[in-house]
């Protein structure tokens, strides 16, 4: 029987802790490859090393998850067709901003037999309308492409403390459970659910909501109004779900990737950390600042989201439907103060 052979596409900080996942179980499980690939997004470090070369030197990504070993089987690879070239199981796990270049330069270059996973909360707004990740993956490289999401920050996961994730799925449930016996372990509980897009916006929104929590602790303003931030944004996220996929299931926003992961987010989150400093600095350091400040060459996902969604609920005139989501891009564009963030509550946020 053939091994499965799984390349991670991504070396960030969640992109190494899914190696490392992938990693100890592909040595432990007989389905698949002892060896797993990691692409890395090439850089030099200041003593003028290659990312890469050290990765495979060490077994450790210096620079996204500094002080965890990734496993032995773990091989940086900085070439992305000759990362990919024999693998059958892809996990896609680069900031969202990245992905479509990715696919881009994927496209042709993978087996046909190709199964994708997209670990990725982001989503991307075309002519024609809402695009996901996962179609994005689906669409420019013809293959079928899972999710995993869930309350999932990357560095309490590689300290091995416990937690749960979602794969979300379409039809295949096979599939979906070669995926989950890939990324569970005693650490890592894993369930699946057949509704992909409510997976993935569920873990897209929650970064709008996190900005949302994080401008509310610059604010100093408490527990209560976090909570408050926290249910309204809840309801929005199922909201706007359900407008964008009348399929997406109600059930779903109550597994780790939907209320499991906007309670860590908001509490733990890059997201939540850099909108905090913004409301401190009064909106005076834009958030591109803060995060080049902060965040050490991680990335945010929740301001382009923000973004993103505003442009869907303009489009569609929904602007007053969606007062949370409304107000964040707004904060974080400079059009209103970060207080803003409850003054719209007082006038326009639904009570149930
Ligand atoms: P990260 O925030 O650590 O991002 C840095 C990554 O971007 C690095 O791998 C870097 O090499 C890469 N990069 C920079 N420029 C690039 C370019 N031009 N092209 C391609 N790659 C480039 O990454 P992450 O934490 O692994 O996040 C990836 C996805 O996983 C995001 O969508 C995030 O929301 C999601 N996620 C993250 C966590 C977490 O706790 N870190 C948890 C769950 C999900
Ligand atoms: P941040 O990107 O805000 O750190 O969120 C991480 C995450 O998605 C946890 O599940």
């Amino acid at each position: 029987l053939r091994k499965h052979k799984v390349t991670v596409v991504g070396c960030g900080n969640w992109g190494s802790v899914a190696a490392k996942l992938i990693a100890s179980n592909a040595l432990k499980l007989t389905a698949f490859h002892d060896e797993v690939k990691m692409w890395v997004h090439e850089e030099t470090l200041p003593s003028g090393e290659r990312l890469s070369d050290v990765i495979n030197q060490t077994n450790e990504n210096v620079i996204y998850l500094p002080g965890v070993k990734l496993g032995n089987n773990v091989v940086a690879d900085p070439d992305l067709e000759h990362a990919v070239k024999d693998s059958d199981m892809l996990v896609f796990v680069s900031p969202h901003q990245f992905v479509e270049d990715v696919c881009m330069r994927l496209a042709g270059k993978i087996r046909k037999d190709v199964e994708a996973i997209s670990l990725i909360k982001g989503m991307e707004v075309r002519v024609e309308g809402p695009c996901l990740i996962s179609y994005l993956i689906s669409r420019l490289l013809a293959v079928n492409c899972c999710v995993l999401m869930g309350a999932n920050i990357a560095n309490e996961i590689a300290m091995e403390k416990f937690s749960e994730a979602t794969i979300g799925y379409k039809e295949n449930k096979e599939v979906a459970e070669r995926w989950a016996q890939l990324f569970s372990t005693p650490y890592l509980s894993v369930s699946t659910v057949e509704d992909v897009e409510g997976v993935e916006l569920c873990g897209t929104l929650k970064n709008v909501v996190a900005i949302a929590a994080g401008l509310v602790d610059g604010l100093e303003m408490g527990n209560n109004t976090k909570a408050a931030i926290m249910r309204i944004g809840l309801k929005e996220m199922r909201a706007f779900s359900k407008q964008l996929f009348p399929s997406v299931m109600d059930q779903t926003f109550l597994e780790s990737c939907g209320v499991a992961d906007l309670i860590t987010t908001c509490l733990g989150g890059r997201n939540r950390k850099v909108a905090e400093a913004f409301a401190r600095n009064g909106g005076k350091k834009s958030f591109d600042e803060l995060e080049e400040e902060i965040l050490e060459g991680q990335k945010l996902q929740g301001v382009l989201t923000a973004k993103e969604v505003y442009e869907l609920l303009r489009i569609n005139g929904w602007l007053d439907l969606f007062p949370l989501f409304r107000a964040v891009h707004e904060i974080c564009i400079g059009h209103i103060p970060p207080s803003a963030i409850v003054q719209y509550g007082e006038i326009h946020l639904p009570s149930s």
